[in-house]
């Protein structure tokens, strides 16, 4: 037996909940007065293998058994496999372990710095682009509305527009130590950058001995049907960071980074005390088993090509596998995602005109069916 919770003990850091959860399965989530809700947002792109996948509960449990902490200044075996699990998806790159996404940027932000060295330390970022929201990650971020209540932000990041390799190449100089992108803006509303921007990025750090950091925080590990979106373009960044759907639910993020830039961090020059602990680092293990063993990169391309052709007369599509935007081109998200909600399907209104869709991985063809149908009769309505 559950009782409604009252959130007025805390910040008001988000609107007031519509709905609270007990439970999950799949794509599915639970309410307190037991009603079924279609989970199409997996709680912002984390729930890739779906809610409460048994291997991954199963892996949190036994490991909670055994050993739940012991601080960075030991180690452990969970966390040893996942540096080398995630080092075979990488091209050989090296981990740092933190909590959660705007952690990693910190990271790589920081490990830029010191690799480039003296006045080398200027970043170049996308205008729209998120990172996060602590002041490294909230300085990378291109939205002043973000930035401008805690203003003044770090100072020596540059942001340029999006998508545009000219823009780019024209703002970085001697000074930059890396450029900064999403190969998908996330929550700029899922924008796709032109074919051959990611390459372009790519030449122009080359040109320059600029380091590049791709935030995969949102786009890595599956949800673009591949385990780093930068694959699309066959690019290999410096550093790049994950988060989100790495600890199936837990909070982990990796900070990745060639070797040769690694070493540049040395013992003392940052740390961390829980970031990657035994019981996040084996629920991340169990996290990349299923989605290898369910193929799921695989999975995300299908499913994400029936979710957009559903949605293509609804509106403006955009995306890449199940990271999907449908854009109606009127400020009618929240109404959308309200109607939905009323309707049993969540969804996320990403901008005033654009509802962001990034369930499971799992999901199902009938399920997604169903998103489509409520989507389009809620979208008829309003
Ligand atoms: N980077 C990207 C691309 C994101 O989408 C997010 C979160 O939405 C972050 C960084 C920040 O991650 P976190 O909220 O875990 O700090």
């Amino acid at each position: 037996m559950t009782t409604a919770l009252s959130t007025n003990q805390m910040m008001p850091t988000y609107k007031p909940h519509p709905v609270s959860f007990v439970s999950g399965s799949g794509s599915t989530l639970f309410s307190e007065d037991g009603t079924a809700y279609l989970d199409m947002v997996a709680g912002i792109a984390v729930a890739s293998v779906g809610h409460c996948h048994p291997k991954v509960v199963q892996a949190i449990t036994q490991q909670a058994g055994r050993l739940i902490h012991t601080s960075n200044l030991y180690g452990t075996h969970p966390q040893r496999a996942l540096a080398e699990r995630l080092a075979g998806i990488s091209q050989g790159k090296l981990s740092f372990f933190a909590n959660s996404g705007a952690e990693t940027i910190e990271c790589a932000l920081k490990l830029a710095r010191k690799f480039q060295g003296g006045s080398r330390n200027g970043f170049v970022a996308a205008t729209g682009g998120f990172h996060g929201r602590t002041f490294g990650a909230l300085s990378a971020t291109g939205q002043l509305a973000k930035q401008a209540p805690f203003a003044p932000v770090v100072p020596g990041f540059t942001h340029v527009p999006y998508g545009d390799s000219g823009a780019l190449a024209a703002a970085v100089d001697e000074n930059t130590a890396a450029v900064i992108l999403e190969p998908i803006q996330g929550e700029a509303g899922v924008v796709v950058p032109p074919d051959g921007y990611l390459t372009e990025a790519r030449a122009i750090c080359d040109r320059t001995g600029t380091l590049l950091i791709f935030d995969e925080v949102q786009t890595g590990l599956g949800r673009t049907g591949y385990w780093l979106a930068a694959e699309h373009e066959s690019v290999d960044a410096d550093i790049t960071c994950l988060a989100k759907t790495l600890g199936g639910g837990l909070p982990i993020g990796s900070c990745l980074a060639r070797p040769g830039i690694a070493q540049a961090f040395e013992p003392g020059d940052h740390a961390t005390t829980f970031g990657g602990g035994p019981v996040q680092c084996a629920a991340a293990l169990a996290t990349l088993d299923v989605i290898e063993g369910e193929g799921l990169l695989e999975r995300a391309v299908v499913a994400g090509e029936s979710l957009r052709r559903g949605l293509e007369e609804l509106g403006e599509v955009r995306g890449r596998g199940l990271m999907v935007a449908l854009d109606l081109g009127r400020p009618v998200a929240q109404s959308i995602a309200d109607g939905a909600l009323a309707r049993g399907v969540l969804v996320n209104p990403v901008s005033s005109t654009a509802i962001r869709l990034t369930p499971p991985l799992v999901i199902t063809d009938e399920e997604i069916d169903r998103a489509v149908q409520t989507i389009g009769e809620v979208s008829r309505e309003v």
